[in-house]
């Protein structure tokens, strides 16, 4: 490479801050992040954010590596053949190459009056607003949705004195194994959430959930937390996107489209395979866009990322949690950690993560070859 050349990443979350400070430290690239706020959000501490125990921001000067430019504004569109990004302040910026790092979102509410009248966590500004409404005292919750994220949710409100019920139409926990979710529902039920399961939502009211079994559960304060979107920006872009609207990739994440963008994180789809939408996987992706670009930039043949995943870790409140042992391909086993072990894994995980975006090249170090796993060759392979 003769010439120092441009990167843009648009996002700047975990995918997206771990490719701009992996390529920022290699010193032959300008590295641009564009993010729509002003800060770094840790979305894994959201729940935490909104019920008032934890933090989940950070000044992005102490997450950005010396060197990588923010521009706070919203890409509104993708020039490929220009190689252009436009933003919404009217700027414009060219690169060289794009890294397509923009997360995850809520889907628009199917549930009648969820608009209206439900709550959500899934960005800052969302759970800002949760925060507030919850600050004033405690409240009877309904938390819609029974995901990992609905459990994590219930359990901090509950643990801080709110009267939570957890309503979700299946069972708890579908990602976990029968012992991890019998566990979960003790520490639940322990804590004080009641759990509604099998219980379908027809309607969300002001004051309110209607079950589609005629029931109610009284709450003045409803939060959904079932269900992912993704942000349309490709698809507007004339870029391939699956059905979900994820960037499609090949297996070393660079666009089916355009060898100048390189997708990352929640937003891409890799080969065909939805990885599960996570910052375990959006970390080691960020740190593979990062490899592909600078092997795309050398003119070599990028890499196809092959990515491992260990487990899942569900908080339940600030004492306990669900330690959930998998396989590599992300199968749960029936082998769990739980109670107070769990909460302290749970925790060094969430620490890491941050630690890992801001030292990226020791993070490599620390993980080894297993979540940042890359090699293979050609075709492009991905196990998730
Ligand atoms: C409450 C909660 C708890 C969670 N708990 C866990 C957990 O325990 N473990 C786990 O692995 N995962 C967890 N997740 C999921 C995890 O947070 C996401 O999978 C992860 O954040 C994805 O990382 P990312 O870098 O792809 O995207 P994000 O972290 O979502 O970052 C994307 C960034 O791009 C920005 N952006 C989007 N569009 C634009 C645009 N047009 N212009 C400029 N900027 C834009 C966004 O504002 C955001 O800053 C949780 C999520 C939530 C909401």
């Amino acid at each position: 490479m003769t010439q120092r050349q441009r990167v843009v990443v648009i996002g700047g979350g975990y995918a997206g801050t771990m490719a701009a400070n992996r390529l920022a430290q290699v010193g032959d690239f300008d590295v641009v992040v564009v993010n729509e706020r002003d800060r770094f959000v840790e979305r894994i501490r959201l729940h935490q954010w909104a019920a008032g125990s934890g933090e989940a921001a950070h000044d992005f000067a102490t997450i950005l590596a010396p060197g990588v430019r923010l521009v706070v504004d919203t890409a509104t569109a993708i020039d490929a053949p220009q190689r252009q990004v436009h933003l919404a302040s009217g700027e414009v910026l060219r690169y060289d190459y794009l890294v397509y790092a923009l997360g995850s979102g809520a889907p628009d509410a199917t549930i009648p009056g969820a608009v209206e009248y439900g709550h959500r966590l899934e960005d800052w500004e969302s759970a800002s607003g949760l925060r507030e409404v919850l600050g004033v005292g405690p409240q009877s919750v309904a938390v819609v949705g029974g995901g990992l994220t609905g459990i994590e949710t219930s359990a901090e409100l509950a643990e801080q004195g709110h009267r939570v019920t957890l309503v979700t139409g299946g069972e708890l926990g579908p990602s976990l194994s029968e012992k991890g979710r019998e566990s979960t529902r003790e520490t639940l039920r322990r804590i004080g959430v009641e759990v509604r399961e099998q219980a379908g939502v027809a309607e969300i009211g002001p004051t309110s959930v209607h079950l589609d079994d005629g029931s109610e559960i009284a709450a003045t304060v409803t939060v959904v937390t079932a269900g992912f979107a993704y942000p349309d920006l490709a698809r507007r872009s004339g870029l391939a996107v699956d059905d979900a609207g994820r960037l499609r990739t090949d297996g070393a994440l660079v666009s089916i489209d355009d060898a100048r963008i390189v997708g990352t994180g929640d937003s891409a789809t890799v080969a065909g395979v939805a990885i599960r939408n996570s910052c375990q996987a959006a970390i080691p992706l960020g740190a593979h866009a990062a490899a592909t670009v600078r092997a795309l930039a050398a003119g070599n043949p990028p890499k196809a990322v092959h990515l491992t995943f260990v487990g899942q870790c569900v908080s339940l409140g600030r004492h306990a949690a669900t330690v959930q042992l998998s396989k590599f391909d992300d199968t749960p086993i029936n082998r769990i950690l739980t109670g107070g072990l769990g909460a302290k894994i749970k925790e060094t995980i969430c620490r890491s993560t941050v630690w890992g975006v801001r030292h990226p090249r020791l993070y490599r170090a620390s993980t080894g070859a297993a979540p940042a796993g890359v090699v293979a060759d050609a075709p492009a392979r991905v196990a998730v």
